[in-house]
């Protein structure tokens, strides 16, 4: 955004002027003055002279007096909500992406009887590791086993995780949670997966 030039043609600013910034003010008929729509001298010129008329957004940067064409201004301020909404665009397909690449993995998984994901909910709280929702950033996400199953000398019953019994504090079903955008990642849950998984392959 280009600046522009101006010096002070007062020898005390104006404290009306102070409270208004930042403002649009416009050029006068001499080119070079400024003023606003009630008509307040703002007490600085401008070194180039603009068409009268023209608008100048003025704003205090670091208690100095910036100064820019209005109109400059105005686009640069629709250049940035125009990001912001492309980066919010972006982020919303991100994440649906992600989701979509966890709901394959969870599904290439391939597990011939009924479960979903789940958590060990540890009742830490909130704290600045977690999301706000009581999942931790470090969260392993295990397989719940929602039909009991024997597979030779495996054998899991409802609420257990296919990794083991469920030793929390909230053993069975974390009701609440949407854990549908996330992926299985407890190793051990995944490793016993793996079994089922080549079984078809043979
Ligand atoms: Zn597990």
């Amino acid at each position: 955004m280009h600046e522009l030039g101006f010096k002070n043609t007062t020898a005390f600013i104006n404290p009306f002027v102070i409270n208004s910034l930042p403002c649009t003010v416009f050029v006068g008929e001499d080119g070079v003055t400024l003023s606003d729509d009630r008509g307040l001298n703002f007490g600085v010129a401008l070194l180039s002279p603009l068409v009268a008329g023209t608008g100048v957004h003025m704003r205090l940067e670091n208690r100095k007096f910036k100064l820019y064409l209005a109109s400059e201004y105005q686009n640069q301020l629709t250049e940035i909500a125009t990001k912001r909404e492309q980066e919010k665009r972006e982020t919303i397909e991100r994440l649906e992406q992600l989701r979509k690449s966890n709901l394959m993995f969870n599904q290439a998984l391939n597990l011939p009887f009924q479960w979903k994901i789940d958590i060990k909910v540890r009742m830490s709280g909130l704290s600045e590791n977690s999301w706000g929702d009581g999942q931790s950033r470090s969260t392993v996400y295990h397989i719940r086993v929602m039909e009991q199953f024997t597979e030779g000398r495996l054998k899991r019953n409802i609420g257990d995780f296919l990794c083991g019994k469920d030793h929390s504090k909230h053993q069975g079903y974390t009701d609440g949670y949407d854990l549908d955008h996330d992926k299985v990642s407890c190793a051990a849950c995944l490793k016993i997966a793996a079994r089922f998984n080549h079984k078809g392959d043979k």
